[in-house]
C-alpha cells in the first residue's frame, strides 16, 4: 500500500525484466517532480485475474501490460475501448476510481505521434503502405494507418493464415502478399514498415529484398533493440526517410503516464537517453 496520495502504477508482464517501461517512467517522474512510483511486476498468467483485482487495494491508479497478458486482460476489463477492441489487445491499464478497470491501446498512437514528430511532413494518403508482420503490433499497426488514410495496405507475413485473417477482419484495403515473395510489397510503397519481431538482438536478420524500395518511401522499423536495425541501415543507403523503434515506445507510453500523473509527459531527447541509458 503507498501513501496516501502517493500513486502507484507499473508494467505487468511475464518475463518482465527486459521491459524499458519502468525507465521511461521513472524518468517523467523524477523530471515533473511527481511523488509516485512505477514498478515492474512479474505475473503469471494463471494469477491476472487476481492481481488486478488486488492492485487497486494497494494503491495503483492503473498498469501497463505486455506479454503475454495484452490478449487476456480484455476478457478482465470492465470498459475497453473501441481500438483496443478493433486491435483485440490492450496496452494500458486504468483503474477508475468506480472500481472499474479501463482498457485502451496506445501502440498505434505511439506509432504514429513518433512519425509525426520524426517526420514533420508525413502524408499517409500520398500512397500506399508495406507492412512486414501480423502479430499484435502489426495489427496496432494497420488500424493507425488505415485511421490516417492510408489509401492501400499490403501486407505479408511469415504465417499467410494470419495475414488473410486481418484482411477477413479489416477489409479490402488490406491486399495480402506472399512472404517469399513479400519484396514485392514495396514498388511503390510510401511508407514500409517492419512489425516482425526479425532484426531484433537474439532473432534472424531481416532479409526480404528492397530492390523494388523507392528513396522516397518512409522506413520505419518498430524493433528498437537495436535501434539502428539492419533494415534501417539497408533503407538510410537506399536514401529513404527512416523512423527507428524508439519513438513508438516512448510515446505509448505518453498517454497512460497522463491519466495516472495527470501531466502529458514530453518525448524529447532526454526521454530517448534515458531509455536508452541501460544496457
Ligand atoms: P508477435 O505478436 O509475436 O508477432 C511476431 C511477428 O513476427 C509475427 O508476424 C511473426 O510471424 C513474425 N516473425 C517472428 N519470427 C519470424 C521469422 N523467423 N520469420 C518471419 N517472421 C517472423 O509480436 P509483436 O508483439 O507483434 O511484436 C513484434 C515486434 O515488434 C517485436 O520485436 C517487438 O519488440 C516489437 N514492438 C515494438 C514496439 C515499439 O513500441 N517500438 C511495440 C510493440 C512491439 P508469424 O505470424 O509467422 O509467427
Amino acid at each position: 500500500m503507498s501513501e496516501p496520495g502517493v500513486p502507484l502504477a507499473g508494467v505487468i508482464g511475464y518475463p518482465i525484466a527486459h521491459s524499458r517501461s519502468p525507465l521511461l517512467h521513472g524518468h517523467w517522474l523524477r523530471s515533473y517532480g511527481i511523488r509516485g512510483h512505477y514498478v515492474p511486476m512479474l505475473v503469471a498468467q494463471a494469477d491476472l485475474r487476481e492481481v488486478l483485482a488486488a492492485l487497486p487495494k494497494a494503491g495503483f491508479v492503473g498498469v501497463n501490460v505486455t506479454i503475454p497478458h495484452k490478449e487476456a486482460v480484455l476478457q478482465i476489463a470492465d470498459v475497453v475501448t473501441d481500438r483496443a477492441a478493433l486491435i483485440g489487445a490492450a496496452n494500458t491499464l486504468i483503474f477508475r476510481k468506480d472500481g472499474r478497470i479501463h482498457a485502451d491501446n496506445t501502440d498505434g498512437h505511439g506509432f504514429l505521434a513518433s512519425i509525426e514528430q520524426q517526420v514533420p511532413g508525413w502524408h499517409p494518403p500520398a500512397g500506399p503502405a508495406a507492412v512486414f508482420g501480423a502479430g499484435g503490433a502489426a495489427r496496432a499497426v494497420i488500424v493507425a494507418l488505415m485511421e490516417v488514410g492510408v489509401p492501400e495496405i499490403r501486407i505479408a507475413n511469415r504465417t499467410r493464415a494470419r495475414a488473410e485473417a486481418l484482411r477477413s477482419e479489416f477489409g479490402s484495403r488490406l491486399v495480402v502478399h506472399d512472404w517469399v515473395q513479400a519484396g514485392a510489397m514495396l514498388e511503390g510503397a510510401a511508407t514500409v514498415v517492419n512489425a516482425t519481431s526479425l532484426g531484433m538482438v537474439g532473432k534472424p536478420e531481416f532479409k526480404v529484398p528492397l530492390d523494388a524500395l523507392s528513396p522516397r518511401a518512409l522506413v520505419c522499423d518498430i524493433v528498437y533493440n537495436p535501434l539502428r536495425t539492419g533494415l534501417l541501415e539497408a533503407a538510410a543507403a537506399a536514401g529513404c526517410t527512416l523512423v527507428d523503434g524508439l519513438g513508438m515506445l516512448l510515446h505509448q507510453g505518453a498517454p497512460g503516464f497522463e491519466r495516472w500523473f495527470g501531466v502529458r509527459p514530453a518525448v524529447d531527447e532526454a526521454t530517448r537517453a534515458a531509455v536508452l541509458a541501460a544496457p
